[in-house]
């Protein structure tokens, strides 16, 4: 599991998140576990569909949530690929 505020980046694309939600698993990215800590490597390059830089990212098994503090490949793992959280839309009428 990881413990919410909790940093951890891919040592292969570079992304970095922080837990806002603890998880019951470990995180991976790229098919790799991520590493604690945001020391080290290249930023992240922007890649179109990846993790975004910003955005929150959510287990639907078991309702894990992160944070993205840098940009990178993807996709997040928890139980199952992390979804993305779309920011609540304002109340508009049509
Ligand atoms: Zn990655
Ligand atoms: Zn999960």
């Amino acid at each position: 599991m990881t413990k919410a505020g909790s940093r951890w980046r891919c040592a292969v694309c570079g992304a970095q998140v922080v837990v806002t939600r603890v998880t019951e698993t470990a995180l991976a990215c790229c098919d790799h576990p991520m590493e604690p800590g945001t020391a080290g490597g290249p930023a992240g390059p922007a890649v179109a569909g990846g993790l975004q830089l910003g955005k929150r990212y959510r287990c639907p098994a078991c309702e894990g949530e992160v944070l993205v503090t840098r940009a990178g490949a993807g996709p997040l793992r928890c139980h199952d690929p992390m979804v993305l959280q779309a920011p609540k839309p304002l109340a508009t009428s049509d």
